[in-house]
C-alpha cells in the first residue's frame, strides 16, 4: 500500500519558537483531538532558548507581557510538540532538508531587524537602531554585550511602543530595572549612563501616535524622571478631532498627554532625568560633530528637524522651519522589518514572506505546496502579541484544508531528523534542555537576591555557548 497521510501522522516543521510558532503548533496539536487528524510537530529555533520576541523583544520591565511565556510554556510542556533550539535554518538545515523530512513547513520567523531609514548622518557613531538596543538589554545571544551609553542627551525617533520602550529603559533609574531579568552587564551599563534628557520625536501630532494607552501611561511611573511636553505641539486638525471623538484609545492618550502638560506647570521639584515628548517633528539630518580644526568627528552631535503642521487629514506638511537639538545619541524606532529566508518567496518591500492567508505564494501567485507562514513574517510587524493567535488560526486552517494535497516527505520518521542533526554535529537543544536552563537562570536570580538588596526574578544566561552547555548538560 502506498503511504498516505492517513497511514501515518502528518509531519510538520514550524520554524520559529516565538509566540507565532508556539500558537501554530498548539492549534495543530489540538486539532487532532477534535478531528480525525494526526500530526507530528517539530518546532525549530535558531536560539538555544524558546519564546522568541517575548524573551528577546519585550522590555524587561513589562512583566505582564513577559507573563505570556507561562501560557507558551504550558503548551510546550504537554509534550506533543518537540523543540529543536540552536538550529539555524539556512546553515544547519536547508529548506530542502526540511522538505525531505516534513510534509509541511510553517515559517514563523517574525521581524527582528530595524527598518532602514534614509536619513543623512544615519551612519554616524552614536546612531542606533532600536531593535539592536532592545536585543542588547534583553540579553540576545547574538549581540555584543557592550553598549555605548555615553550620551547625556538622547533622541528617540518614532511614536510607537518600541520608541516608548527604548526611551523608558534609557531614562529609568537603573535600580528600578534590577528587579527584572536583565543580565548583569546590562545593569552595569545602565548604571554608568550619564543620561539626563531623553527626547521622543513624532513626525505627526498627539492624535496620530501609534502608542497604546497603557504603555503611554506607564512613562509616568518611572521614579525621579519628569515628563516634559510642549504646548505648541498640541495642534489638532479636523482628522484629529474626528479620531479623538471616534477612537477611545486615541481619546485616552490625548487626555493623558494633555493632563501631563497641565501637571508639569504645578511641579515644584525637579527630577534628575527628563523624558521629553515632541510632536510634529520630521527628522531631516543627524548632525556630525566637528573637532577644533573643523574636521568631522564621525560622531553624532545633534539632530535637525523640520517643524510640521497637520494638513486636515491627519497627515503633515513641512513648514520650512527647522530646529536643531544637541544630542550625542539617536535611536531610530520607526518599525521592524522581516528577514528573507533563502529559497522562500519574499516581498522585499513589505519585509514579509509572500502569502495569501498564510499559504506561501510563488512569483506567479501559486501556492508553494506544503509551505506556510504565520505571525509577523506573514503580516508585517504590526499588532500586539494577542493578534498573532488569530493569525495562526487562519494559517493552520489553510494547512488542515490542504492536508490531502501536501507533498509527502521522503523521510517522515521522527528519528530521521535527529540522525541528520547528529550527523552534522549540530548541538541542538530540546524542551528538557530549556527546563534546565530555566531552572539555572531562576537559581542565579535567587543567589543574586540573597547577596544583594533587590529581589531578582532571574538572571539571564547570555553567551550562546553557555546557554547550550547548560541546556545540554547531562545529569
Ligand atoms: P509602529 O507602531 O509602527 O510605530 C512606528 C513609528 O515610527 C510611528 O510613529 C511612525 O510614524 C514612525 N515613523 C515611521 N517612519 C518614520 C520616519 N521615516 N520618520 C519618522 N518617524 C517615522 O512600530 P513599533 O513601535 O516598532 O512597534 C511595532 C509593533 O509592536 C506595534 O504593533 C507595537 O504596538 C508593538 N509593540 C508593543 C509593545 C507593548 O509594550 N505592548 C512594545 C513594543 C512593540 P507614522 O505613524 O507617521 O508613520
Amino acid at each position: 500500500m502506498s503511504e498516505t497521510h492517513t497511514s501515518r501522522p502528518t509531519r510538520v516543521a514550524v520554524v520559529g519558537a516565538g509566540p507565532a510558532g508556539v500558537y501554530a503548533s498548539d492549534i495543530l496539536a489540538k486539532a487532532q483531538k477534535k478531528r480525525d487528524l494526526r500530526f507530528s510537530i517539530d518546532l525549530f529555533d535558531r536560539y538555544p532558548a524558546p519564546f522568541g520576541l517575548i524573551r528577546y523583544g519585550v522590555a524587561p520591565d513589562h512583566p505582564r507581557i513577559k507573563g505570556i511565556i507561562k501560557a507558551l510554556h504550558k503548551v510546550m510542556d504537554r509534550g506533543d510538540v518537540r523543540l529543536f533550539g540552536n538550529v539555524d535554518i539556512g546553515s544547519d538545515l536547508s529548506i530542502d532538508d526540511l522538505r525531505a523530512h516534513y510534509d509541511a513547513v510553517v515559517f514563523a520567523t517574525g521581524a527582528v531587524k530595524d527598518v532602514e531609514m534614509d536619513l543623512p548622518g544615519v551612519e554616524l557613531e552614536g546612531s542606533f537602531g532600536a531593535a539592536d538596543f532592545v536585543s542588547w538589554y534583553d540579553g540576545h545571544p547574538d549581540y555584543p554585550r557592550e553598549w555605548p551609553l555615553e550620551a547625556e542627551q538622547v533622541a528617540v525617533i518614532g511614536n510607537g511602543n518600541v520608541a516608548l520602550d527604548v526611551a523608558r529603559v534609557l531614562s529609568k533609574q537603573p535600580e528600578d530595572l534590577l528587579a527584572t531579568e536583565i543580565p548583569d552587564n546590562v545593569y552595569q551599563g545602565l548604571a554608568a549612563s550619564p543620561v539626563k534628557d531623553v527626547h521622543i520625536f513624532g513626525r505627526r501630532g498627539p492624535a496620530q501616535v501609534k502608542f497604546t494607552p497603557l504603555e503611554l501611561r506607564e512613562l509616568s511611573h518611572s521614579e525621579d524622571v519628569d515628563i516634559v511636553l510642549y504646548e505648541e505641539d498640541f495642534d489638532f486638525d479636523e482628522a484629529s478631532d474626528e479620531a479623538i471623538k471616534s477612537n477611545n484609545q486615541i481619546k485616552t492618550m490625548v487626555n493623558t498627554l494633555a493632563n501631563w502638560l497641565v501637571e508639569q506647570e504645578e511641579r515644584t521639584e525637579e527630577a534628575s532625568r527628563r523624558l521629553h515628548l515632541h510632536f510634529l517633528h520630521q527628522p531631516v539630518e543627524i548632525i556630525e560633530g566637528q573637532d577644533s580644526g573643523g574636521q568631522g568627528t564621525g560622531k553624532v552631535a545633534g539632530i535637525r528637524f523640520e517643524r510640521m503642521e497637520l494638513d486636515g487629514s491627519g497627515n503633515v506638511r513641512g513648514t520650512g522651519e527647522y530646529q536643531d537639538y544637541p544630542v550625542q545619541a539617536v535611536y531610530r524606532a520607526i518599525g521592524y522589518f522581516g528577514s528573507e529566508i533563502a529559497g522562500i518567496p519574499f516581498d522585499a518591500k513589505r519585509g514579509v514572506v509572500r502569502n495569501e492567508a498564510g499559504r506561501v505564494l510563488d512569483e506567479d501567485g501559486r501556492h508553494v505546496p506544503g509551505t506556510y507562514a504565520t505571525g509577523w513574517i506573514k503580516r508585517g510587524p504590526v499588532g500586539l502579541i494577542g493578534h498573532t493567535k488569530g493569525d495562526a488560526l487562519e494559517t493552520m486552517d489553510c494547512l488542515i484544508s490542504d492536508i490531502d494535497r501536501l507533498p509527502l516527505a521522503e523521510h517522515p520518521e521522527e528519528g530521521a531528523i535527529l540522525e541528520l542533526l547528529d550527523s552534522r554535529g549540530v548541538e541542538y537543544t530540546t524542551w528538557e534542555g530549556w527546563l534546565k536552563l530555566d531552572e539555572h537562570e531562576l537559581a542565579l536570580g535567587e543567589a543574586a537576591s540573597e547577596s544583594g538588596q533587590v529581589q531578582r526574578e532571574r538572571v539571564k544566561v547570555v553567551p550562546r555557548a553557555d546557554m547550550v552547555r547548560v541546556s545540554r548538560a547531562q545529569p
